[in-house]
This record gives C-alpha cells, sequence and structure tokens, in this order.
C-alpha cells in the first residue's frame, strides 16, 4: 500500500477509536503514527513508555475494533514506542517497573491557593532530589492530588536524570512485598530493592497504621536513604501525627523535612481543572458549563472529571453538542435523583445481574476475588449514591464494619482515577441505577 493510503486509513481508524472510547482519548493521540500496516497487524508509534503502557493497558480494544470495522479485516493492534529498535529495547529496561501515567504531570496540575506549596515543594524536589525537602510529605483527602503530584515528580526527575533509580509504590504494595520477602526469605533481596534507590516514592503510608513489622523495616529503609542524601516522598490523607498508631519516632522522621498541606480546591481553581481535563481530551468546553461543574461538585477533583465524563458520555452517545442544558440533565440525573431515591437493594441488584453473583453471596463470608471485587464496588457506589452511613452500608452486606467499607470505597475510588476501565465500569453501573424505574 502506498504511504499516503496507510495514512489515510490510519486517520480513519484514529477517528473511530475515539468515538469507540471517548473517556479514554487523549489530546497527545494526533501524535500517534503508523509504523507498520499490514498483513492482519497493525503497529502503532507513539512518543514515549510511559503513554504506550497507558494505550496498551486501556485502548488496545477500542483500536482493535476500530481497525476491524475500517479495514474489515480481523487485525491485531499493537503499541509501540516509536524510536530506532535498540533504543527501544534500553529504555523499555530502564523504565521498567516505574508505571507512570501520562496524565499526571506538572503540566496538567492545575496550581491554586489550596496545592500551592505542595506543588512548588515537589517541582524544587524534583530539581534536586535530596537536596532540598527530604523527606517531602504530602497530605490531604482522598481525590486531591496527591498521586498525581508523586507521578509527576517522578516522570520530572527520570526525565532529569535518566540514571536516577527511582522506585514508587503505594503502601500497601511495600508491605505486601515485605510480607512476600519475609515468607520467601529473601529479605535480604527486598532491603537491597529499596535501601539502593537514588528517590524512594511511597503513596499512602497511612497504610502502615497498625503494621509494627512494616514500620520497624520502614524505618530502617528510611534511615539508610536519609543518610546517604537520598530523597525520600510520603503522602496519606493525615499528617504525620495523626496517622493512627504509627510509632513515634516514624512521625518525628517524617517532620523533619516538610510537611505540605493540600486542601480541597476553591471555586476558581475547579473551573481551571475542568478546563485542563476538557483539554487534555481534546474537547472544547465553554467557561458556563466548566463554572455550572465546578458549583455542583465540591470536595473531591475525581468526582470532578467523574461529572465531566458523564456529560461527555450522555454527549456522545446521544449525539447532541455540549450545551448547559445537556450538562445540566447529565448530572442531574446522576446526582440529584440518585441523592433522592436510591436504596442499597436497587445497587446490589445492577450489581449483582452485572457480575452475575447473588445477593447472598455479597453477604456471605466469601473473600475470592470474583465476590470480593462487586461487593466492594455495591458498598463504593452506596456510599456515593445514597446518605446510608459507613455502618449502614456494611451491616447490608454481610455485617461488614464501618473500616470495611471505608477501605473498599477507598479502594475503588483509587481504582477507578487510574484504571478508565473501572471507571467506565463506575459510569455504567451508576447510569443503570439511576435511570432504573423506581419502586
Ligand atoms: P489523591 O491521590 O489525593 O487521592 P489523585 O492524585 O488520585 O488524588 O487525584 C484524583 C484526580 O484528580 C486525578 O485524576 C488527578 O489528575 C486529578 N487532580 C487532582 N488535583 C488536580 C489538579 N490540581 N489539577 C489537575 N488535576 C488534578
Ligand atoms: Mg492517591
Amino acid at each position: 500500500m502506498a504511504t499516503r493510503e496507510v495514512e489515510n486509513i490510519f486517520a480513519d481508524i484514529l477517528e473511530r477509536a475515539k468515538a469507540l472510547d471517548p473517556v479514554n482519548t487523549r489530546k497527545w493521540f494526533e501524535k500517534l503514527t503508523v509504523l507498520h500496516l499490514s498483513g492482519g497487524s497493525l503497529e502503532i508509534g507513539c512518543p514515549d513508555e510511559a503513554t504506550r503502557q497507558f494505550l496498551r493497558d486501556n485502548c488496545k480494544n477500542s483500536f482493535t475494533r476500530a481497525a476491524q470495522q475500517i479495514t474489515g479485516h480481523l487485525v491485531t493492534v499493537d503499541f509501540n514506542v516509536e524510536q530506532r529498535k535498540g533504543l527501544l529495547r534500553r529504555s523499555r529496561r530502564r523504565e521498567s517497573g516505574l508505571n507512570l501515567h501520562p496524565d499526571y504531570t506538572f503540566d496538567n496540575f492545575v496550581v491554586g491557593p489550596s496545592n500551592r506549596l505542595a506543588q512548588a515543594s515537589c517541582i524544587a524536589v524534583s530539581q534536586s532530589p535530596g537536596n532540598t525537602y527530604n523527606p517531602l510529605f504530602l497530605y490531604g483527602n482522598s481525590g486531591l492530588g496527591k498521586t498525581h503530584l508523586l507521578h509527576a515528580v517522578c516522570s520530572e526527575a527520570k526525565q532529569k536524570s535518566d540514571k536516577a533509580v527511582i522506585q514508587f509504590l503505594s503502601c500497601e504494595n511495600f508491605v505486601n512485598r515485605f510480607i512476600r520477602a519475609i515468607e520467601e526469605g529473601n529479605l535480604a533481596g527486598f532491603q537491597s530493592q529499596f535501601r539502593t534507590v537514588d528517590m524512594l516514592v511511597i503513596d499512602d503510608v497511612q497504610f502502615l497504621s497498625e503494621r509494627e513489622q512494616s514500620q520497624e523495616e520502614f524505618f530502617h529503609t528510611f534511615n539508610t536513604l536519609y543518610s546517604n542524601g537520598k530523597q525520600i516522598i510520603l503522602s496519606a490523607d493525615s499528617p504525620p501525627g495523626k496517622i493512627p498508631s504509627l510509632e513515634e519516632r516514624l512521625i518525628s522522621r517524617f517532620n523533619w523535612g516538610l510537611v505540605a498541606r493540600i486542601d480541597p480546591p476553591s471555586y476558581e481553581t475547579r473551573v481551571a481543572i475542568i478546563q485542563k481535563k476538557a483539554h487534555l481530551r481534546g474537547l472544547s468546553i465553554c467557561d458556563e458549563i466548566a463554572e455550572y461543574i465546578a458549583r455542583k461538585v465540591h470536595a473531591n477533583i475525581r468526582e470532578l472529571e467523574g461529572a465531566l465524563t458523564t456529560i461527555y458520555a450522555v454527549a456522545t452517545t446521544t449525539g447532541e453538542q455540549i450545551t448547559i442544558e445537556l450538562a445540566q440533565r447529565a448530572l442531574e440525573g446522576q446526582i440529584e435523583s440518585a441523592a433522592r431515591h436510591i436504596s442499597i437493594t436497587d445497587i446490589a441488584e445492577v450489581v449483582t445481574n452485572h457480575f452475575d453473583v447473588r445477593l447472598a453471596d455479597l453477604q456471605s463470608k466469601k473473600r475470592s476475588q470474583s465476590i470480593a471485587e462487586p461487593r466492594q464496588i455495591c458498598m463504593y457506589l452506596a456510599r456515593n449514591l445514597t446518605k446510608h452511613s459507613l455502618e449502614e452500608i456494611g451491616g447490608h452486606l454481610g455485617g461488614r464494619d464501618h473500616t470495611t467499607v471505608m477501605h473498599a470505597c477507598n479502594k475503588i475510588g483509587e481504582a477507578k482515577s487510574c484504571d478508565p476501565q473501572m471507571h467506565t465500569l463506575l459510569n455504567e453501573l451508576t447510569k443503570q441505577i439511576t435511570q432504573a424505574p423506581q419502586a
């Protein structure tokens, strides 16, 4: 095929893929190229490792369907960084394990009074790790941008110094790897992995709460890195002294450097964030609609994005222009009617149907993934769509206590923000729940 022809076909495939999955469409799709198209395989070139990972995780399905629809043939799709092959292999090895989200950069982070200190200290640390604020400790409620900033620091530090060894993981992951190392009798391996890095970034350290042995291990890791002048960055949902049952010596170390709080964003910051998120998806959104969303959703930026996604999804399914009326309809359907009538039973019914499990399973003690995940999703949706307390939700789902429900809500909330498939699923379930005829 002539190059020109291949490019035209690819342009059509790209347009179709965007239409098939608007939630995962990004403005930088414009930079994608076709590396190879023939014999039933399409290889797409992307600018870097982070975008490749995003595409492989989120877009394979929509691109495959789009390619099949446009060409009329079975086509397999893959994504690769557009570089010479030798370079490609090297960069893959270097980046392995450091799974950075391409959306979570400093450029895409909107700064306002609520997060200025956190953002500025993250930039300072990324420019000169180990030399400014050490440790850097960010804290704030869920959905206010802690994880976003941690990704941004890592991307920036990696760009500045290719050779820097960075470990970035959630505290839950740190604890699980520690436990596995003990079980496998490979503590030395674990320790060398964490004590020899240039930068250690751990998200959600409140997870150390009540885990004494992990705290002990973390204490020694901290000391080794700190005394070698290596950078440590931590995040949590509360300041060091407020994390329940955290050892005094850890609290004091976490306070050695800079502790930066992130507050809920002001109205102006919320408007700017909505505009930024729309721009990132290649959407233009008028001020009136951005302001409408910012007035409706206050406390949590994840929910702001959810509102934008809902509006966008309604517009693509109905083929309408995004107007203020459409935005009102889309959000009122989701938020207001939800708060008025929905019961946990409505939610459980939609969730059990979707996953093909029984309510009795959700209420049972079973902990297999195929039951636990629907149960957690049920808890998350009940928390967001009804006014029931954590205790009531736990009570309805097999007499579980409020910490279990809270853990489930955090976990699913996190998954929603970093896994677009979960995002789509939750929106879809929410739509079914809010649109179901009320009893
Ligand atoms: P946290 O880790 O504090 O719970 P996240 O970092 O996961 O919050 O942020 C939730 C969502 O909100 C992410 O999609 C993130 O990109 C977005 N977000 C948070 N703060 C900002 C900001 N200041 N500018 C742009 N997006 C933001
Ligand atoms: Mg987070």
